[in-house]
């Protein structure tokens, strides 16, 4: 062949999910793309419209930045030791077969910390407890009316909140690598909502104030751990069922040819899962806006009317900083997507 065209498996390259590396055990998990880019974009631009008209006007003259930003802390794993367990808890560590595991691992964190230790719960991920901390910190900042944080937090509460709905996020085999499933991460988080996420409805209705957070939290996690059964198990049916040349397809990317996930495949495992990727979606939607709603409540419903400046120097230099160690960067800790 003439053209330059060659197979590819980049290290940074998400889409294309074909995990062979051995991992160490204790691993952490790094969301190299949880959503895809993409997806986590679409949640966070998609919960501004389901502010009340109070809180709506400002996030939708902020909507492009809290767009955009929606996979900061997914790029910041690059540049600080600490973010890659806020994006996944592995919940069934804790519990061997037949326990329930909800109610094994305390739901305050002080309290899990008693009975797991602080270095057991960042090794398996902390999620849940982020969560809640993000609330109480975009509180925080709408009661000081501060732009920068305001934003920041909105943006990011969103991602995680966007990784918590993940089935995959909540488990030891984060991407099949005890099943022999390798890929099935990126697979269902990244490449079946690029393929139909143009599809879904994103009309939800009017978020709701809540008046414990970390119990959304856990909810949404229990419901994630509640899918991860049929997430692997279908995959591992219709691998069954399908030749192996119709499962996996090359797709030009540039000049580069992909190894992927075929198309029809994605689908029969979407339709199989019942839209699935959707319905997380649409959750991780509406709990987004959710809990920026339930944080500006909190802080006593500041008027955010004359709030119309632009995020400062300072901030805009952070935010280079983390673009950078992302295009340099090889992520600290959990890497599944290589
Ligand atoms: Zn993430
Ligand atoms: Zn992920």
């Amino acid at each position: 062949m003439k053209t330059p065209f060659k197979i590819l498996l980049s290290l940074t390259t998400l889409l294309f999910l074909f995990s062979f590396k051995t991992e160490p055990k204790p691993t952490k998990h790094v969301c190299t793309n949880t959503w895809g880019f993409f997806g986590h974009k679409r949640i966070n631009r998609m919960a501004v419209f389901s502010l009340p008209p109070e809180l709506f006007s400002f996030y939708k003259r902020n909507i492009e930045y809290i767009t955009d930003h929606a996979v900061d802390p997914d790029k910041r794993r690059y540049a600080m030791k600490g973010e890659a367990e806020r994006h996944y808890i592995d919940i069934d560590h804790y519990v061997k077969e037949g326990e329930d595991p909800f109610k094994v691992v305390p739901k305050k964190w002080e309290d899990a910390v008693a009975k797991f230790t602080e270095d057991t719960l960042k090794a398996y991920g902390i999620v849940p407890w982020h969560i809640e901390v993000m609330v109480k910190r975009l509180t925080k900042a709408f009661k000081t009316k501060n732009l920068d944080r305001i934003l920041q937090y909105s943006a990011e509460l969103g991602h995680y909140v966007g990784d918590a709905h993940v089935p995959l996020h909540t488990t030891e085999n984060y991407n099949g690598q005890l099943t022999n499933q390798k890929g099935i991460h990126g697979f269902w988080e990244s490449r079946i909502p690029e393929l139909s996420a143009e599809d879904y409805n994103y009309w939800l209705g009017k978020c709701t104030y809540e008046a414990d957070p970390l119990e959304v939290a856990w909810r949404v996690v229990k419901e994630s751990a509640a899918e991860v059964d049929s997430v692997l198990s279908f995959e591992k049916k219709l691998t069954e069922e399908w030749p192996e040349d119709q499962k996996y397809c090359y797709e030009h990317r540039g000049q580069v040819i992909m190894k992927v996930y075929c198309k029809d495949f994605a689908m029969a495992y979407q339709k199989m899962l019942g839209n699935m990727q959707e319905r997380r979606m649409r959750g991780s939607i509406i709990t987004t806006a959710s809990l920026w709603y339930t944080a500006w409540v909190n802080a006593g419903q500041p008027d955010l009317s004359n709030l119309n400046g632009e995020i400062s120097d300072e901030m805009k230099k952070e935010m280079e900083r983390n673009d950078q160690y992302f295009k340099q960067g090889k992520a600290l800790g959990r890497d599944f997507e290589n």
